[in-house]
């Protein structure tokens, strides 16, 4: 049975001998159902359709698609002492993807923001021999298709080794989390956002949103509690969801300034 994925959110569902009747993920305020309608694909449709797109960005291997599907963001690479870090996910997954991230020692495990990034995960979780998902426990309901390669963790930080640590982070979902990577940009340490920590056109901000494209923001004491996480964090640069949304350096004083930027816009 063919385990069908969203063309709007890139998710992959279950395995089913039909598609599924909707998306809880696009039918959700935050995200939106694709103009034309539901619609549906497969990996292996995916694999004739698109081709990879690997290339470097600030310094990790970004993995994505060619043309771009669904969200459009891109995965990286995060290589660590204790082994390499998939950050986020892309939905095309295919020979050359996986090889040339086994060339570069293949994955010890897998982490990603939240649902939107999900897609195919079960599909590079298996294709790198098993290794753990690790996902926030309070956005369980939004997994579409399980296994148990995938560990909820609970509360507000998760060391996944000495290397790096996920942090739960409030506004664009309840599990919406970060990974701190101390030994990033250098060794003056980055984080890894997606779009939890949205990096803005310019580059110079990050933003917060319930929704980016429902245009919903989030209140004063959520942006103040995103300060109070980021704060103690030691790093410099910040990787956003996409294909060069990087605030390159000062990164920590950026957060601060965007923090500060929002509630004043707020108040
Ligand atoms: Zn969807
Ligand atoms: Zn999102």
């Amino acid at each position: 049975m063919p385990c069908f994925i969203c063309v709007q959110c890139g998710m992959q569902f279950a395995p089913s001998i039909d598609p599924p009747e909707s998306c809880p993920i696009c039918e959700d305020v935050r995200q939106f159902v694709r103009w034309d309608g539901q619609a549906w694909t497969t990996l292996d449709e995916m694999r004739r359709t698109h081709a990879a797109r690997l290339e470097n960005d600030h310094g990790l291997l970004g993995i994505s698609s060619k043309p771009g599907f669904a969200i459009g963001q891109r995965a990286l690479l995060v290589p660590t002492a204790d082994g390499n870090i998939l950050w986020d996910c892309s939905a095309l997954i295919d020979d050359e993807i996986v090889g040339r991230i086994s060339e570069m020692g293949g994955l010890s495990a897998i982490c990603i923001s939240h649902c939107h990034y999900y897609t195919t995960m079960i599909e590079w979780s298996d294709a790198f021999g098993g290794v753990p998902i690790y996902l926030h426990e309070d956005n369980r309901k939004w997994v579409q298709r399980d296994s148990k390669a995938v560990v909820y963790w609970s509360g507000e930080e998760f060391e996944i080794s000495g290397s790096a640590t996920l942090l739960r982070v409030p506004g664009h979902f309840a599990g919406g989390t970060i990974l701190h990577w101390p030994q990033g940009a250098g060794g003056a340490g980055a984080l890894l956002s997606g779009d939890i920590l949205q990096v803005t056109q310019d580059r110079l901000f990050v933003s917060f949103m319930y929704s980016y494209p429902n245009y919903i923001p989030v209140n004063a004491k959520t942006v103040t509690r995103i300060g109070e996480i980021i704060e103690p964090l030691a790093f410099d640069r910040i990787y956003g969801a996409f294909w060069q949304r990087v605030i390159d350096s000062d990164a920590k004083a950026a957060s601060r300034a965007s923090v500060e930027r929002y509630l004043r816009a707020i108040s």
